[in-house]
């Protein structure tokens, strides 16, 4: 494998960018690989790396057909979901509690006091 061209931070040329910047401007990769990667040198540390992508090379998002917004509300539907009492929590389960706030925490004495 070829060793990719890396850049300093701030300084990739042009026709390159993240994938964060791809998907701004309604772009996605599309199955290319990395082709550059930008460094940011940190004391001590490692640096700092972003990958890059050809903005030539780039597909445009596909577009949300109404099957894929079903897709997508059943999935989310199924993350409020409480596992333990079974009803929609109204908000998606925390995975750090893995069950809805009310099973997670059963006794009103158990809320952490904001005050
Ligand atoms: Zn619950």
């Amino acid at each position: 494998m070829a060793a990719l061209p890396v850049f300093r931070w701030r300084l990739a040329p042009d026709g390159y960018a993240t994938r964060r910047q791809l998907r701004a401007q309604g772009l996605r990769p599309g199955g290319q690989g990395v082709a550059a990667q930008l460094e940011r040198p940190r004391r001590r540390r490692e640096p700092l790396v972003a990958y890059l992508y050809r903005v030539d090379l780039a597909k445009p998002v596909r577009p949300m057909t109404p099957g894929r917004w079903a897709a997508l509300a059943a999935a989310n539907r199924a993350r409020r979901i409480c596992p333990q009492c079974r009803t929609d929590a109204g908000y998606v389960i925390p995975t750090s509690l893995g069950t809805c706030v009310t099973c997670a925490y059963p006794e009103p004495s158990d809320f952490p006091r904001s005050a």
